[in-house]
């Protein structure tokens, strides 16, 4: 049978093996319409099903040598490459992604794979001062059971680097992809790390919506979970975990500012602005929200920008187009919200604002205030909201005005005195002379503020710390004799 056959998990879920559950959800092209597949729908008893066997599969997981994990998960990048086109494929149908953003999510998760296999034989320890004759050590182990939760928007990546982490330091992981995206985001990473050698119960996706994310929240023997998704969720879950004592690493919202200073090649600047604002349709936690430009050059900005915005391609990406669809039209309607309040309340619109069907034009806002739903919102669509500001300390204010802290930008012909600027700006991540999005494995990514509990993964460190516990262990070679 071929690789990732239909035949072999329609209608399934991936617990301990292909199996069915009790229903079933449609997966449903954004671009067409057309019903693609059907995966199986997890209840919590499934959730329960998948954490048991992942508790009685985990010991023997952790005990292996460290390089045959290693072994296991670069074969799973090997599996990856082998079989990319049907992970890409799957991107632009279930997903909507452009060929282009789907070629990038899949170079993104085998570079997790790759990344994840050199962190199995990382050091896992030190050695203590100790005041005694004795052995004292810290030393990581693996937590047990993490569940993953995941997005539609990069389903595969935000799945993949918490997945491929967590297996390589010897946990089992229960992943609960988006119900919208469950193939890229959760069956055929299944696929890939069964046929690299996963052993069966080690690693299970259980297909649902958000009854099925509660019940592993709620879990009693998920000690961590790592969630991506809306701040709402993420609030909710945050208070779940705390109330059960368990850890969760949230990934969360963003409304991500780009500052252009006076000094740019404008033409350039327009470019990465409005690859900012509008590469997958503008639905990814790092778009540019908010574009903050220095009056000098803010006329000739907006003008660029809108022009580019007016003349991108909007269609179907299976038949080329660079931009599809949005998700649904729940996410059409709250983006063609914010674009008509924005508009009705002063902001004039220098392109787009229409749409057809899930198929919305690349939008630019001029004129936008910080009271605007544009500003101040996360709009997650192909939105480019652009305001003006005259001073360096506006513009920071600007930026720091936002609730939520995940990516910013600053373009300027001074590279060295827009990082020293950057030092007054409250964000997980910043860019000098590039746009707001952009992820590498290596990097420590994650937000502050309503974008989340802080850079927790990327890199060898930062992936340990969020898919370990600390131990300390003392040794000594005798017993030593008490007063009692
Ligand atoms: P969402 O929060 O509605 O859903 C995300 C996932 O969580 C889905 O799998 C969903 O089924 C599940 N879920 C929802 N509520 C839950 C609950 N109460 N308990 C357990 N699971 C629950 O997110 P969305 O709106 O569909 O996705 C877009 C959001 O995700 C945006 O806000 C975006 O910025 C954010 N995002 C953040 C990052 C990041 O790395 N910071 C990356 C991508 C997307």
């Amino acid at each position: 049978m071929a690789f990732f056959d239909q035949a072999g998990w329609d209608g399934r879920a991936y617990i301990g093996g292909w199996v069915t559950t009790g229903s079933t959800v449609d997966v449903v092209s954004p671009a067409t319409g057309e019903k693609l597949a059907t995966v199986a729908e997890g209840s919590a008893a499934d959730v329960d099903q998948a954490v048991t066997l992942a508790v009685a599969a985990q010991h023997d997981w952790a005990g292996r040598p460290a390089e045959e994990r290693a072994t296991i998960l670069r074969r799973a990048a090997a599996a990856l490459e082998a079989h990319q086109d049907v992970l890409v494929d799957w991107l632009v149908k279930e997903a909507g992604s452009g060929q282009g953003k789907a070629a990038f999510e899949l170079g993104l998760v085998a570079a997790e794979l790759h990344l994840a296999s050199g962190t199995a034989t990382m050091p896992y320890g030190q050695l203590l001062a100790s005041g005694h004759p004795r052995l004292s050590l810290a030393r990581r182990r693996p937590v047990g059971v993490v569940g993953v939760i995941a997005p539609f928007n990069f389903p595969g990546i935000l799945a993949m680097r918490s997945v491929a982490p967590a297996l390589a330091l010897g946990n089992a992981v229960v992943l609960k992809p988006d119900p919208r995206t469950s193939v890229a985001g959760g069956l055929f990473l299944a696929a890939v790390l069964e046929e690299a050698g996963v052993p069966a119960g080690v690693f299970s996706v259980v297909p649902g919506g958000v009854a099925a994310g509660t019940a592993l929240v709620e879990h009693p023997r998920v000690p961590v979970i790592s969630f991506t998704g809306s701040t709402a969720a993420g609030r909710k879950i945050g208070e779940t975990a705390g109330r059960l004592l368990k850890r969760a690493h949230l990934e969360l919202g963003g409304n991500n500012a780009l500052v252009v200073l006076p000094d740019v090649d404008v033409t350039a600047a327009a470019s990465a602005g409005a690859w900012g604002s509008f590469l997958h349709q503008g639905q990814i936690c790092m778009t540019t929200g908010r574009h903050l430009v220095h009056e000098d050059i803010y006329d000739e900005y907006v003008g660029i920008l809108a022009k580019k915005a007016a003349a991108i391609p909007v269609g179907d990406p299976a038949t080329g187009a660079p931009l599809g669809p949005l998700i649904d039209a729940g996410q059409r309607d709250k983006v063609h919200s914010i674009v008509t309040d924005s508009v009705a309340a002063g902001a004039t619109l220098a392109a787009g604002g229409t749409f057809d069907d899930l198929f919305y034009r690349p939008t630019v806002l001029s004129g936008v205030r910080p009271e605007h739903r544009a500003f101040t919102e996360e709009i997650f669509g192909p939105v480019a909201p652009v305001l003006r500001f005259d001073s360096v300390d506006e513009a920071i204010d600007l930026v720091n005005a936002s609730e939520y802290g995940l990516s910013v930008a600053v373009l300027s012909g001074d590279a060295f005195g827009a990082f020293e600027l950057g030092d007054r700006i409250n964000t997980g991540v910043l860019h000098i002379n590039d746009q707001t999005v952009d992820d590498e494995a290596p990097a420590p990514f994650g937000g502050t503020g309503a974008s989340g509990t802080g850079a927790r993964f990327g890199g060898h460190e930062a992936n340990i710390e969020a898919f370990t516990e600390t131990q300390w262990v003392t040794v000594q070679s005798q017993i030593q004799r008490y007063p009692f």
